[in-house]
């Protein structure tokens, strides 16, 4: 892509509205402009990097063996009442009624409406287990919107939601999400701590949250320090190794990691030796639930078991906050001049640089390379305007992008470009093709 035909508006000024740095760079990197509270337009860079996060969660959902689909974002309110929730989701759910004088709504969360398609349409255990998902825009109108895209009222969440004949059959499809949860979010780049959890509106039994520790992070949390040493790495698991899946969580969960609303400060004492004792803040990144029969028996959601019986079966849902993610991406990855982002989500591969637009030399260079880039695979972004070398600089490092080429009349005389890491700064200085052949 040519900045020149491209659409980024970044802002000079630090928006006065937003107070904490993924906010303020979402505004001034021109990925996303609010329409109004807690909801806005992804520009083209936002855009760029929502379908990357979207596409790894994707990837590790069905890595997993859960099942893509989508769901409408209006509900009819019926499915609310027959679950109970309608009355009790309180002022949160956006309410909305059609021509026809018809009860609807804007979902918040799908339970009811899964539900509803499962009862239609399976009736044995011979189709179970299974585990349905989407990722898809949801709305609460929420009290104090805030912090950008990190509590928005409109918001992408993946939630995928399964069924299972008995209770140990869920207990799995619970491991396996929170397998699938720990990979998706390190090849984020992130660190997204598993912790002991209340359940909310959601209701359930068992349940963990994942937070992104971050000292903007709307939760307090407290945890032994030793889980932040725990990486899951390239570790490959089957979805139908119970065994696998359960000692994952072992290993994650074992440890004491809760957020404000479970914290219990006798057994954090008793359990954390007192130099291993961590109170700080984190995001909320997703959350996982097993909640039995809560909505499979009142909408009547049953299957016939092996013994010709009709029982409700046992479900769970498990949330991610995709667009969240974005802010919760920033505030582990920035610095005083912008945005660094993980390899794994970045809008652009790499930024090029000409230091001299207009110089037939460099213009033909920079041609050369970007054409090499494309064909090597790697989004680029080429900054071919009339800006001075230290504006364009600037803007590269605001958006972020891992690396820089910067291409020069003098650097061309020598036969050498300059290849730039966003993160470490260090800059190298080698051959056009030396370069592709490096980020490739
Ligand atoms: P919170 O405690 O932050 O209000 P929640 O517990 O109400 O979140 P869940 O019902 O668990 O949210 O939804 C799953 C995920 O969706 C959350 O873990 C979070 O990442 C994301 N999410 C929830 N509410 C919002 C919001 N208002 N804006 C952006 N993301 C959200
Ligand atoms: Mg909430
Ligand atoms: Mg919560
Ligand atoms: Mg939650």
């Amino acid at each position: 892509m040519r900045l020149s035909r491209y659409f980024l508006p970044v802002l000079k000024e630090t928006p006065s509205e937003a107070q904490i740095a993924s906010h303020r760079l979402m505004l001034r990197a021109g990925m996303i402009k609010q329409a109004s509270a807690g909801i806005y337009s992804w520009l083209p860079l936002g855009w760029r990097v929502l379908k990357r996060v979207e596409q790894i969660v994707h990837e590790e959902q069905q890595r997993m063996g859960h099942i893509p689909m989508l769901m409408p974002t209006i509900q009819p309110a019926d499915l609310w009442q027959e679950s109970g929730r309608y009355n009790a989701y309180g002022p949160e759910m956006l309410r909305i009624r059609d021509r026809h004088d018809r009860d609807m709504l804007f979902g918040p969360t799908n339970e009811e409406m899964i539900t509803d398609i499962f009862r239609a349409h399976v009736s044995s255990y011979r189709d179970l287990p299974l585990t349905l998902y989407h990722v898809q825009w949801k709305f609460r109108d929420e009290v104090r919107p805030r912090f950008g895209v990190m509590r928005g009222r409109e918001f992408l969440m993946k939630d995928g939601y399964n069924f299972d004949l008995t209770y140990e059959d869920a207990l799995h499809a619970y491991n396996r999400h929170l397998v699938s949860y720990l990979r998706t979010y390190e090849r984020m780049g992130l660190q997204a701590i598993p912790m002991r959890a209340e359940s909310g509106p959601i209701g359930g039994d068992d349940t963990h949250e994942f937070l992104v520790l971050a000292e903007t992070g709307e939760s307090g949390v407290f945890y032994d320090s030793e889980i932040t040493d725990l990486r899951f790495g390239d570790r490959q698991i089957d979805p139908d190794d119970r065994e696998g899946c359960r000692a994952v969580l072992e290993e994650f969960t074992s440890r004491y990691a809760r957020t404000d609303d479970t914290h219990d400060a006798a057994a954090f004492e008793a359990q954390v030796p007192e130099e291993r004792r961590r109170e700080a803040r984190g995001i909320e990144v997703g959350q996982i639930f097993y909640f039995g029969t809560k909505y499979s028996e009142p909408m009547g959601a049953t299957v016939v078991d092996p013994e010709g019986n009709r029982v409700p079966v046992h479900m769970g849902s498990h949330g991610i906050g995709v667009s969240r993610l974005l802010g919760a991406i920033i505030e582990a990855n920035h610095d005083e001049r912008g945005i660094i982002w993980p390899e794994g989500v970045t809008p652009f591969h790499v930024g090029l640089v000409n230091l001299k637009q207009g110089d037939a030399t460099a213009d033909t260079a920079c041609d050369q390379i970007y054409a090499a880039l494309g064909q090597a695979g790697l989004d680029t972004l080429y900054h071919d305007g009339d800006d001075r070398a230290g504006a364009k600089f600037a803007t590269m490092d605001l958006i972020g992008l891992p690396w820089r080429i910067t291409v020069g009349p003098r650097g061309l005389e020598k036969g050498v470009v300059e290849l730039t890491s966003r993160r470490t700064g260090e800059s190298e200085e080698m051959t056009p093709e030396q370069a592709v052949t490096r980020l490739a």
